[in-house]
């Protein structure tokens, strides 16, 4: 059976036909090679531009994929060129067999060599965890973390978790585990004074930090243009402090990159006002087993009834591939009057 794409607005283009093991390659020539994989929608924390403090849909239990679903599409992605895949939430440490997902993921072989296995985590339950995901096979590692003041933080997230976040940072830098990146949501009158000590903090933890421009994925839909620190504004700051100097050979990577004078390295994502869409190279696995070709589509394409058909084949999970990649917008239109948000928000679709 073929899982029929759920279009809105807009006639889907017709894809080719290719040949399966083909590279992933969208209709603007774009060849994809990350896989976000999101393993659950739930989460320890509240980040008021994620989730809302109460009334969130849960998505259904029976819908999340198991393990062997996830490796499944995995080993198919990989199969069409899919070579980094990084798990992500909602909370990814959230689920009980993430050491498993991790191992069996990273055991997936491509034709030119293993793939690499990532994670952006909000770091609670690293210290328990950590060893054995590196042991797994985890190779990367994001951590957010977007106040270093702990009364902010418990209004920012709505939990008062500072300690255990500083806690997961403290043993990603132990471990030795690089990069390792600390992601930040820069925000008016949130963090805005705070940009550069979140800098030293992460210089000092032997890890970058990646200041994101905040997007309107909150679930509660109350992101204002208005408020959002720009990319122009983060730099600003930063250069009352350090002397900033670009970091050539961006590629298809999010982040813009800058070294300091006196040692480390920052990075911006300008999701907002420098979008990189010509350069996207992801696509995305939500938990419950939707493809998404971008954050901010309102498109998807369901995998699961392909995944709990008992007949369908390898090739009919390789075609949903190809139809989400194929239907692929040359870029978001959040700069655009008629952007309509995402239904889902940034906790279920997976950032
Ligand atoms: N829970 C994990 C975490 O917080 O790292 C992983 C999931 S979280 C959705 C992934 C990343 O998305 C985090 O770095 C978070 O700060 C970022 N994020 C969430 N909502 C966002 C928004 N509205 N704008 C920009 N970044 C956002
Ligand atoms: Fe949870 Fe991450 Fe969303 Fe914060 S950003 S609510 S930690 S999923």
């Amino acid at each position: 059976m073929t899982a029929v794409p759920v279009t809105i607005g807009r006639r889907m283009p017709e894809a080719p036909v290719f040949a399966p093991g083909s590279p992933l390659v969208d209709t603007h020539s774009r060849v994809h090679r990350d896989l976000r994989i999101s393993l659950t929608d739930r989460c320890s924390l509240r980040c008021t531009y994620c989730m809302p403090e109460q009334g969130n849909e849960w998505l259904a239990r029976e819908s999340i994929l198991t393990v062997d679903e996830i490796v499944r599409v995995a080993t198919v992605a990989a199969s069409a060129g899919i070579t980094t895949f990084r798990l992500t939430g909602g909370e990814p440490l959230l689920r009980r067999d993430i050491v498993d997902v991790v191992r069996r993921l990273s055991a997936i072989e491509t034709a030119d060599g293993p793939v690499q296995i990532a994670m952006t985590t909000n770091g609670i339950r690293l210290p328990e965890v950590l060893d054995e995901l590196i042991d797994a096979g985890l190779a990367r590692l994001n951590i957010s973390i977007d106040t270093l003041q702990a009364e902010r933080f418990a209004a920012l997230t709505r939990r008062d978790r500072l300690d255990e976040v500083l806690l997961g940072i403290a043993a990603a830098a132990a471990s030795g585990i690089r990069p390792l990146k600390l992601n930040a949501v820069a925000m008016r009158d949130v963090n805005e004074d705070e940009l550069c000590d979140l800098v030293e903090f992460a210089v000092g933890s032997g890890a970058e930090l990646r200041f994101i421009e905040q997007m309107p994925l909150d679930a509660g839909h109350t992101w204002d243009r208005n408020r959002m620190i720009t990319r122009e504004e983060i730099l600003g700051k930063l250069s009352e402090r350090w002397t900033l100097t670009e970091i050539p050979g961006r590629g298809g990577a999010p982040a813009e990159r800058w070294s300091l004078d006196g040692g480390g390295t920052v990075g911006v994502i300008a999701s907002v006002t420098a979008p990189f869409c010509g350069d996207c190279d992801r696509l995305r696995l939500t938990a419950d087993g939707q493809l998404r070709n971008c954050l901010f589509s309102t498109d998807e394409f369901d995998l699961l009834p392909v995944l709990r058909d008992a007949q369908a084949t390898d090739a009919e999970i390789d075609e949903v591939l190809r139809r989400c990649i194929w239907a692929k917008l040359p870029g978001h239109a959040i700069n655009d009057p008629s952007f309509l948000q995402p239904a889902r928000g940034m906790n279920a679709i997976g950032g």
